[in-house]
């Protein structure tokens, strides 16, 4: 409860005139988000190779997409391949419909390509992946008033080809519009640099002709801003949508929208572009901040799956927010500052990137590391049903 007590007089003001306000709902799914999940998803996206479009490797990354959602739950009706040939190569976009209840004909599009090049590409654009999969797997069972396509494009890298395709061929047929698309929301090369001070995310906003669309583009923009400030730790900034896959919809008139990392990687389009070289804390963080704006877009029911039973739960008495984990990095010994002062019971746990818990202590604030090598963690601090997450660099 005192979240919402702390959150709410700030941003009611900023978004009286927009109608948008703090949607419980949409935090308790937002924070369905695991890093465990981001992590293995970017470590198998990683473990796939390099998927430039066209080779084996890319059409095993896309049979491991599909069985991702398979596993989610969707049923087979749900999941289409869009096969696509330019030039001599061929590719496939895959496509997964959730139907909305009341608008069940007009389509939020969500979306960001598989396909790689000179390297796994584990940023550039296994983080977008990585979280479009999360965001599947929690809305799954989530009734929506609009419709939800996710779609994982490919050839990308060579010149927004899987995009173009979609556009020209399944959107728009013979020129007409045929598909009734709300918005696109695409996640493209969100993954930074390990290191880097990742506390901002750029939202892409169309400012390039046509310019019938850049009003309605403006505003879905602003929206996607308002909606990380509710439901994820980050700050955000806009930058031009400009070379990725919204940008053959916005071609069309459509309106676009998306995020992309704000202290940009010089490791995509390499080898160098691995797991190592991101921070995958970053990803989480930006995948809370999708979930809650993909929900938003959607119009998500804002009713609560969680029983008044467990009430509790989702209105913690404690806040975790501003935990803090010092100094980082770190050589010998780390320090836990909780600053609410009211919580006394906690866990502290260091694990691998991987999710692989090495050390557990209980309410312990001076915590010894000296047994860790050098390296990147997680560190996971439990109290009241709730998870704070910390990205902890160990020197030596
Ligand atoms: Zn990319």
């Amino acid at each position: 409860m005192k979240k919402i007590i702390t959150i709410l007089p700030v941003f009611l003001a900023v978004f009286s005139s927009k109608g948008q306000s703090f949607i419980q709902a949409y935090q308790d799914r937002a924070n369905l988000v695991t890093q465990t999940n981001i992590t293995s998803n970017l470590q198998q996206f990683s473990n796939l190779g390099i998927k430039t479009t066209g080779t084996l490797n890319n059409a095993n990354a896309l049979t491991w997409i599909k069985n991702k959602y398979i596993s989610y739950g969707y049923s087979a009706s749900q999941i289409v391949e869009d096969p696509f040939t330019f030039g001599n190569t061929s590719s496939k976009n895959l496509v997964i419909t959730k139907t909305g209840t009341v608008y069940p004909n007009k389509y939020v599009i969500i979306c960001g390509h598989f396909d790689s090049i000179y390297g796994p590409g584990v940023n550039d654009n296994g983080s977008g992946t990585s979280i479009i999969l999360e965001a599947a797997r929690i809305l799954r069972n989530v009734p929506t008033e609009y419709s939800i396509k996710f779609i994982h494009f490919s050839g990308e890298e060579q010149g927004l080809e899987g995009s173009k395709h979609y556009v020209n061929n399944v959107a728009y047929q013979n020129g007409v519009r045929v598909l009734d698309i709300k918005l696109v929301f695409n996640l493209d090369q969100v993954g930074g640099v390990m290191g880097n001070n990742n506390n901002t995310v750029y939202c892409d906003q169309d400012q390039a002709g046509p310019t019938s669309n850049n009003a309605a583009s403006a505003a879905v923009t602003q929206q996607l801003r308002n909606c990380t400030a509710l439901y994820s730790p980050l700050q955000t900034a806009v930058d031009p949508a400009e070379d990725t896959d919204y940008i053959p919809f916005e071609r069309k008139g459509e309106v676009i929208t998306g995020f992309f990392e704000r202290i940009r990687s010089g490791y995509p389009h390499s080898s160098d572009d691995t797991f190592a070289n991101t921070d995958p804390v970053y990803i989480y963080k930006i995948g809370k901040a999708t979930v809650g704006a993909l929900q938003h877009f959607a119009v998500a029911t804002s009713a609560s799956s969680i029983v008044l039973g467990t009430k509790e739960e989702s209105s913690p008495t404690h806040s975790l927010e501003s935990v803090s984990i010092y100094p980082n990095p770190s050589k010998d010994t780390v320090n836990i500052e909780l600053s609410d002062t009211g919580i006394k019971d906690f866990s502290f746990e260091i694990t691998e990137l991987s999710g692989k818990v090495l050390l557990k202590k209980d309410n312990e604030t001076k915590v010894s590391i000296s047994a860790l090598p050098a390296g990147a963690y997680i560190g996971l601090i439990k109290a009241d049903g709730q998870t704070a997450v910390r990205k902890i660099l160990i020197e030596k």
